[in-house]
């Protein structure tokens, strides 16, 4: 079994290796494209010590709060099996 190689993820990686960085677990990876979607926004490119940085930093909770907020969605925006 091989583990993420960020700070304090103890998540099981599967499949995403960096010769750089090691291994990435799922959940990171879904939290690296929001940090790399909001840097492209803001900066219209990626700083280039952007994925050292995040890889040096532990989770933010990210996929929990990815979790809440699609309760809040569920139940504001229930799906509709009839349409
Ligand atoms: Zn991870």
């Amino acid at each position: 079994m091989t583990y993420c190689g960020r700070k304090g993820c103890e998540n099981p990686a599967i499949d995403r290796r960096s010769n750089r960085y090691g291994y990435i677990c799922p959940s990171c990876v879904r939290e690296l494209e929001q940090v790399l979607i909001r840097d492209y926004q803001r900066t219209g490119g990626y700083a280039p010590d952007i994925i050292s940085k995040f890889m040096a930093t532990f989770n933010s909770g990210y996929q929990e709060n990815l979790t809440e907020a699609r309760e809040v969605i569920d139940i504001e925006f229930p799906v509709d099996l009839d349409n």
